[in-house]
């Protein structure tokens, strides 16, 4: 039996692979750190599970509008309203089940077979391969460290060919950590605008910003820039939901539109409990967010200053999400435990057999000088993830 040319052409999340292989060897007893899947190792807040205790015991047990609750729309415009001062109307909403399907989506709706997408690296791994599912053609823009691994909006222009149909923004940055400030986002708005080209602006982290440094969202700047951008946000990284499967776009409402009926007749709609639970973390207070947000802004600079103070690994310190990208360029052509050292591919394979730390090579993100780290794992585990890298490298 033959698997079709365009499903054999995606590859597997890396991401995820290194978490269900770092789960399972845990499940085998092996005394393994996990540094893998971006994923808030907090609970989610009570009162958002009280909320789907609450839908339960009411019956809300029943088919949803496929694009989603009218309840939730309208909690989603208002957190655009509240948080960066765009007016959405729920016609402008999509509800899907996470953040990649309503990823997913957007590319479905605004692209055609031979369509290009800029997607600047390092990128977050799903990016490629959801443009490919759907018939579009991957353009990678890369970065560089020095330049705090942003692209300028001149590099952006020269990029654009008469095929290019959208740019990817992801702001605050998986796997970089990186942030946009409010002037490199108008300029970036400005070209795309002047050539007509869409924005998947992927906000997923907003809320997971240190250092007093402020999330724009690209939308903002006029009523041109907010119809050409998709945004993407969902409640898994600001919750602690990422089992609970919710994400929404806003968009111009012919695609939202579009994507809603490709929804009736994919997935319906997302799950009627997670919904009613989504409501209750998008109306409620942000307490534990804010103790969350506390915990993981201690880890990211615990993170970054051991990792710095070690010779033959560097980073830069993030300034949002929770990842750290280490650059290991200074250990390649070195034998490390008996390992020739080529790529990221290998320093991970070697740090996870002799040391047991499980991290993400770079070579998925198209950084193959770097391994991701994540730092949504307790100062305890990060400590003790340290303490093993310091010594592979005195090996
Ligand atoms: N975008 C980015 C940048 C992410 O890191 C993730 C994490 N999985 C997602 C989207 C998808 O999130 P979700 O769990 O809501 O599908
Ligand atoms: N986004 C997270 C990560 O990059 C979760 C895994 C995934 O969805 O790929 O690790």
């Amino acid at each position: 039996m033959e698997i079709s040319n365009k499903f054999k052409g995606i590859s597997p999340s890396p991401t995820l692979m290194i978490d269900s292989k770092f789960k399972q060897m845990k499940a085998d007893g092996m005394d393994v750190v996990g540094f893998g899947a971006g994923e808030p190792d907090f609970d989610t807040p009570q009162h958002i599970k009280d909320a789907a205790i609450a839908a339960i015991n009411a019956g809300v047990t029943k088919y949803t509008p496929a694009s989603g609750t009218l309840e939730l729309k309208k909690a989603i415009c208002d957190k655009f309203k509240r948080d960066n001062g765009l007016s959405y109307e729920p016609a402008n909403i999509v509800v899907s089940n996470g953040a990649k399907h309503s990823l997913i989506n957007a590319f479905g709706a605004i692209l055609n077979p031979g369509d290009e997408v800029i997607i600047p690296a390092p990128f977050w791994v799903s990016y490629p391969e959801m443009v490919k599912y759907n018939d579009g053609v991957p353009v990678i823009l890369y970065t560089k460290e020095e330049n705090g691994f942003k692209f300028s909006a001149e590099e952006f222009k020269n990029t654009i060919t008469p095929k290019t149909r959208a740019l990817v923004l992801t702001s605050p940055s998986n796997p970089t950590g990186m942030v946009y400030t409010k002037e490199e986002l108008k300029a970036i708005a400005d070209v795309a605008v002047e050539n007509n080209i869409y924005v998947i602006s992927d906000e997923i982290y907003e809320y997971l910003v240190y250092d007093g440094v402020e999330h724009v969202s690209i939308a903002s700047f006029n009523d041109k820039i907010k119809d050409l951008t998709i945004i993407i946000n969902g409640v898994s990284k600001t919750f602690a939901m990422t089992g609970w499967r919710i994400g929404y776009t806003a968009s111009n409402a012919d695609i939202a539109k579009a994507m809603s009926n490709v929804q009736s007749h994919t997935t319906s709609n997302p799950n009627s409990i997670a919904q009613a639970a989504a409501v209750a973390a998008l109306n409620g207070p942000l307490d534990d967010f804010n103790m969350m947000k506390k915990a993981f802004d201690e880890r990211r600079k615990y993170m970054a200053e051991r990792i710095n103070a070690i010779d033959g690994v560097s980073c830069l310190m993030p300034q949002g999400a929770f990842y750290v990208m280490m650059n290991i360029s200074a250990l390649k052509g070195k034998t490390i435990s008996g390992k020739l050292i080529e790529s990221a591919d290998d320093f991970a394979e070697v740090f996870l057999d002799k040391q047991l730390v499980a991290v993400v090579p770079g070579n998925g993100f198209a950084a193959p000088d770097y391994v991701r780290w994540s730092y949504a794992t307790s100062l305890e585990n990060i400590k003790e993830g340290i303490d093993r890298l310091e010594k592979l490298l005195s090996e």
